[in-house]
């Protein structure tokens, strides 16, 4: 039996090629419709569930920056990606007892949504005598079943995190708004990013869009697109 691969929803190294540059013109469109310069939004490849060959392929593509969500498979696959730690940053849910096995493998947390969580990588950083950079990740849609601060705690929450735990260089915000077809959330969070970033000269990454919604969160100031099953195919 003959096998069309280029119509095969998990796609073998062409195939995530391919779906490497429609991506990328998709965003220079529509950066170029909202009069916005293309090289303002960075293109993050979100890994999780796909074997590091594939991972490989989107680099080979010209992908620079990895997203891994989950602590045991980023250590399982790290080794053999083809890129450096600080191309890959952390983007779920980090538990406190995991900092460590983490912490050396990654350039970014991405995810920090709370002070308990601030703290304890602070912790970790003394020991090493190294700082990290990270996001500070915002609930915008106050969703019970997402992480991150709360759109009201933001503000105070980052001035927590800058006196308490100073080796985290706080350079922007995530969030993963809700799932709707309202502009209302991708508004609220770039209003919140550029409130923040008012006298914070690191203050730039706004980590917000993917697969369905990278356009919209272009429109609404996304300097960074977390991408996955449009590169890699949907997930099983
Ligand atoms: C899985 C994931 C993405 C990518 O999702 P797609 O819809 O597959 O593009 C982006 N951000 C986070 C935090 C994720 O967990």
């Amino acid at each position: 039996m003959t096998k069309n691969l280029s119509s095969d929803a998990s796609g073998g190294a062409e195939e995530i090629a391919r779906r490497v540059r429609a991506v990328r013109e998709r965003m220079i469109e529509q950066s170029l419709r909202c009069g916005r310069d293309p090289a303002q939004t960075a293109l993050m490849a979100v890994t999780k569930t796909v074997p590091a060959e594939r991972v490989n392929a989107a680099l080979a593509a010209g992908i620079s920056l990895l997203g891994e969500n989950r602590v045991q498979e980023c250590c399982e696959k790290y080794q053999n990606y083809a890129c450096n730690s600080d191309a890959i940053h952390f983007i779920g849910h980090l538990q406190t007892n995991k900092i460590r096995d983490i912490i050396d493998k990654i350039g970014m947390v991405e995810s920090v949504g709370s002070l308990h969580l601030a703290r304890a990588l602070q912790r970790e950083l003394e020991k090493k005598g190294q700082s990290l950079p990270v996001l500070v990740q915002v609930n915008i849609g106050r969703e019970p079943s997402k992480s991150g601060f709360l759109p009201e705690e933001a503000r105070e929450a980052l001035g927590e995190i800058e006196r308490e735990a100073p080796l985290l260089q706080v350079r922007g915000l995530m969030a993963v708004p809700p799932k709707t077809d309202s502009d209302l959330w991708f508004g609220r969070m770039q209003e919140l990013f550029e409130e923040l970033r008012a006298g914070r000269a690191q203050f730039a990454t706004l980590s917000m869009g993917m697969s369905g919604d990278f356009e919209r969160a272009i429109r609404f100031g996304s300097t960074q697109v977390r991408i996955g099953s449009a590169i890699f195919g949907q997930r099983a």
